[in-house]
């Protein structure tokens, strides 16, 4: 007999189309899969007896742009724009990093993730068999796409030709995963040479792999390809077939109406990370043109260097405050929009329609909120309002992915917080020491 497990709750968000709030609600999943979702009186029958749980389960959230080992780096680089704060702290830290700092860094990174209602994140960093591990064993889910990028201070990851070969190896490594998946991370049009460019394109066609790639972040970090090319960098991408197949766009705030135009033609979307943008004062990205002309976004954190937090909740407030100011309008980005932009449109941007939602065929990636202190609720959409506005990582009570619980009331269950939060300091401090 394959195992059922019935959850049913106080409230339910399946995201399965608009946000809409069911009350009394219930969740059956097998297999690692949710088979049945929606109000409990009209359940399936069943033998196995629902497990009764307090507050809001719903989707877990997915991280569409992360670089979760740089929790090592962590309040490094304060003050700086992104160029500099990448050249003269971060690529001279991470150019010294070990396999085992990377494990130890994502395993840290997958708790705060977890514990913070993100099931599924988006990871581009280096080492990946260590990123994997670290994924695997801390429970959460992850696509992993490594980088390809080269400097001076990054010699010890090896010439480009050596980082992508690695990339078409770990995805037949690690093909049968059922937590990791593969895509390519090129780091950027600015920082990485034409040629290697074409040569992910031409990697990710034959692999069918996606790509993830950082776009429009500065203002001028596109002026040397449009001085050499006479082309906007997304327009130069496209000219190059990096657009072709599935693209995740970082960033993307720097984009005009003729960019924007562009992207709504392909299968791409962005990951708007706002904090990291405010932060770094690169700008506020055009969600609303993008959103309107079909280009999905999602709401991202990118590296907990440039941010400092893992904290979804607080990246949908920032996501909402810089909507509303650059548009001048209180009604430009709603709580559903916000919601919606880290669940199921962030599955969309991935491509991943089984990851966001809580519908039939959908990985059972779950988060349960306290909502004891969503006050007043006066009606059921109250709830998704105060979830935005009030929710915390610390209202996160259990997580499952793929139907195991790997948050249980509030702590990690495979992971040790306080150890590894102790050996991530010390290897921190190993890192500051710049030779
Ligand atoms: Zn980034």
């Amino acid at each position: 007999v394959a195992s059922v497990t019935r959850l049913r709750s106080d409230y339910l968000l399946t995201l399965v189309d608009e946000p809409e709030v069911i009350e009394d609600g219930m969740v059956e999943v097998e297999d690692g899969r949710v088979v049945w979702s929606g109000p409990a009186a009209s359940a399936p029958r069943s033998d196995v007896a629902a497990e009764q749980v307090s507050g809001l389960l719903m989707p877990g959230m997915v991280d569409t742009h992360a670089h979760s080992p740089m929790v090592l780096l962590r309040g490094a680089g304060e003050g700086l724009p992104v160029d500099r704060w990448l050249t003269d702290v971060m690529w001279p830290r991470e150019g010294r990093l070990t396999p085992d700092d990377v494990r130890c860094a994502m395993t840290l990174g997958a708790a705060e993730l977890l514990t913070g209602g993100v099931t599924t994140s988006h990871e581009m960093y280096f080492h990946t068999d260590a990123v994997v591990d670290a994924v695997e064993s801390s429970g959460i889910r992850a696509v992993v796409t490594p980088p390809i990028l080269i400097g001076d201070d990054l010699a010890a990851f090896g010439p480009w030709q050596e980082q992508l070969a690695g990339i078409g190896e770990a995805a037949d490594r690690h093909g049968g995963s059922r937590r990791v998946s593969i895509g390519i991370g090129p780091h950027s049009a600015y920082a990485l040479p034409e040629e290697t460019l074409v040569a992910v394109a031409d990697l990710a066609r034959e692999r069918g792999l996606h790509v993830h790639i950082h776009l429009a972040e500065g203002q001028r970090e596109g002026d040397a390809v449009t001085r050499r090319t006479g082309l906007s960098v997304p327009a130069y991408l496209s000219s190059l077939g990096l657009l072709e197949g599935r693209s995740v766009l970082a960033h993307g705030v720097w984009l005009t109406p003729p960019d924007i135009d562009l992207l709504s033609g392909h299968d791409t979307g962005v990951a708007h990370c706002p904090m990291s943008n405010g932060k770094h004062a690169s700008g506020i990205a055009p969600v609303g043109d993008l959103r309107g002309a079909g280009v999905p976004v999602a709401i991202a954190t990118d590296g907990p260097s440039s941010h400092d937090r893992l904290d979804l909740f607080e990246e949908m407030r920032a996501a909402i405050h810089m909507a509303r100011l650059r548009a001048g309008d209180a009604a430009a980005m709603r709580p559903a929009d916000a919601i919606a932009m880290v669940t199921r449109e962030a599955g969309t941007v991935l491509g991943r329609p089984d990851l966001g939602t809580l519908g039939p065929g959908s990985r059972a990636d779950i988060v349960r909120i306290d909502t004891g202190g969503f006050v007043p609720l006066v009606e059921p959409g109250d709830v998704v309002t105060h979830l935005v506005y009030s929710g915390t990582p610390g209202l996160v009570r259990d997580v499952w992915v793929e139907g195991e619980r790997v948050v249980a009331d509030g702590a990690p269950t495979r992971v040790d917080l306080a150890g590894a939060r102790r050996e991530a300091t010390r290897r921190a401090r190993r890192l500051a020491e710049v030779s």
